[in-house]
């Protein structure tokens, strides 16, 4: 329980003196307000205010410290509140249901203000009233922090989700996305639309001759030969272990062909240089399936037909391009 001191000593209202919103002001003169305040003790762990509720005091740290957390859960994310800070000033203002919940960290005392000893200490106050004007502008600007600092997070969460940690291709989920609105876009818009499939031949082979390692860096080589084969217009992205996916719009079937054996001739005239503890070179082709956008194609059909085009590629001897 929470409990009330009824009698504030001298140390106390050095304390209040001290505080962030009595700063620079003439205690004396308010004397008769500050006699109005409740004094509390608080001990450790009991929660002072909590989350989405009516709150209808105003509180100054005087001894110990709390911790507020944004959220009604008891998460790892707090701030602290030390002597001279205070809190609960929002809503006591706007009225609405606290956003936070205050807990005390450990045995504290706290100056208890009622809203209406507030605004009378507004009034009284020049001084007090500039010192509430700092501490909600400073919150206010905590708040505009914490709300950048999540979109930030929500927008690398996102990033994760849509990119492949190895070769920062868009993945297979985005571009199943992605294609999908290409494809009702072309659709409407009556535009051509093509999609290839890409995959390295024996790659199987590159693992076992090299190992692993080498293996994903011959991934991320080749995607970035392959980034740099593509139209700005166009989308790359990783579809599997060691298989791209091409998505072109406005574009005919014979440049679809055209762009994937340009994508061909590209790896296949690569050749892949790795420095680390021994120096390699590799090198790699693809085969790859191509196949345009036809009237009532949805994505799953567009997809089957050009794996089916791939697969052809490599029964014709890989290193090479069909279209299906
Ligand atoms: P094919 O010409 O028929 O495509 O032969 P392949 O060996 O490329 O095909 P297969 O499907 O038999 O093997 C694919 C290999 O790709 C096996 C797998 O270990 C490798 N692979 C898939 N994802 C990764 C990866 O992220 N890193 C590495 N290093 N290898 C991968
Ligand atoms: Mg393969
Ligand atoms: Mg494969």
């Amino acid at each position: 329980m929470i409990n009330i001191t009824p009698k504030m000593s001298e140390q106390d209202h050095q304390l209040i003196h001290q505080s962030k919103i009595f700063r620079a002001v003439n205690i004396e003169d308010l004397f008769h307000l500050i006699e109005e305040c409740e004094l509390f003790a608080i001990p450790s762990g009991q929660t002072l205010i909590h989350a989405n509720v009516r709150n209808e005091h105003f509180y100054v740290v005087l001894t110990g410290s709390m911790k507020v957390y944004l959220d009604a859960e008891i998460s790892e994310q707090f701030i602290s509140l030390l002597p001279g800070d205070c809190v609960g000033e929002l809503s006591l203002f706007d009225g609405a249901s606290t956003s936070a919940q205050v807990v005390a960290a450990s045995d504290s005392r706290l100056l208890r203000i009622n809203e209406e000893t507030l605004w009378r200490l507004v009034r009284a106050s020049h001084s007090f009233s500039r010192n509430l004007l700092f501490v909600l502008a400073k919150r206010l600007r905590n708040d505009n922090m914490a709300i950048i600092n999540g979109l930030r997070h929500q927008q690398e969460l996102e990033n994760i989700a849509n990119v492949d940690g190895l070769t920062g291709l868009f993945n297979r989920r985005w571009m199943n996305e992605y294609f999908k609105r290409q494809i009702s876009r072309a659709l409407n818009d009556n535009k051509p639309l093509a999609l290839v499939l890409a995959d390295l031949d024996h790659f199987k082979k590159i693992n076992d001759i090299y190992g692993h390692m080498v293996g994903d860096e011959v991934l991320f080589a080749v995607a970035s030969v392959l980034t740099q084969q593509i139209r700005p217009t166009d989308l790359l992205a990783r579809f599997g272990g060691e298989e791209f996916a091409m998505i072109l719009p406005d574009t005919s079937p014979d440049e679809a062909k055209q762009i994937a054996e340009r994508v061909r001739m590209a790896i296949a005239s690569t050749l892949l240089q790795f420095d680390n503890d021994v120096h390699h070179e590799i090198h790699v082709t693809l085969s790859l399936g191509v196949t345009s956008l036809m009237l009532g194609d949805d994505i799953n059909n567009l997809l089957t037909r050009a794996d089916h085009a791939l697969y052809k590629a490599k029964e014709n001897g890989r290193n090479r391009v069909e279209a299906g």
